[in-house]
């Protein structure tokens, strides 16, 4: 048997969405408890949110990258992310041309 990365994540992952669905009942976005009774497909039902995007470097199955979101608000929270991504795209370069990008991958190390 040869581990595979994306094989152990998706493991590690069901692992720990099963841990956080059975122990967290607060939507780690707005705040607000989640209905777990709702079904998937409902905007407010329970999903499992990445705190740190996996798209931004964010670990795609560790229990520290994952918390309990409304459907909802992970949608809302992702859209939001990508979209100013998209207009961040500095236009102007002044004298003091500072670094605009932040680095997700150090962000939560402090
Ligand atoms: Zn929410």
């Amino acid at each position: 048997m040869r581990p595979e990365r994306q094989g152990s994540h998706r493991a590690n992952y069901e692992r720990n969405k099963k841990r956080i669905l059975a122990t967290q009942n607060i939507c780690g976005i707005c705040g607000h408890p989640v209905d777990m009774s709702l079904k998937h497909g409902h905007p407010m039902a329970a999903t499992i949110d990445h705190i740190i995007p996996v798209a931004k470097n964010g670990h795609p199955s560790d229990i520290e990258n994952l918390q309990l979101a409304h459907w909802i608000c992970n949608r809302q929270k992702s859209d939001k992310i990508f979209k100013t991504n998209k207009e961040k795209q500095p236009t102007v370069i002044g004298n003091r041309n500072l670094p605009q990008s932040m680095d997700w991958k150090t962000y939560r190390s402090g």
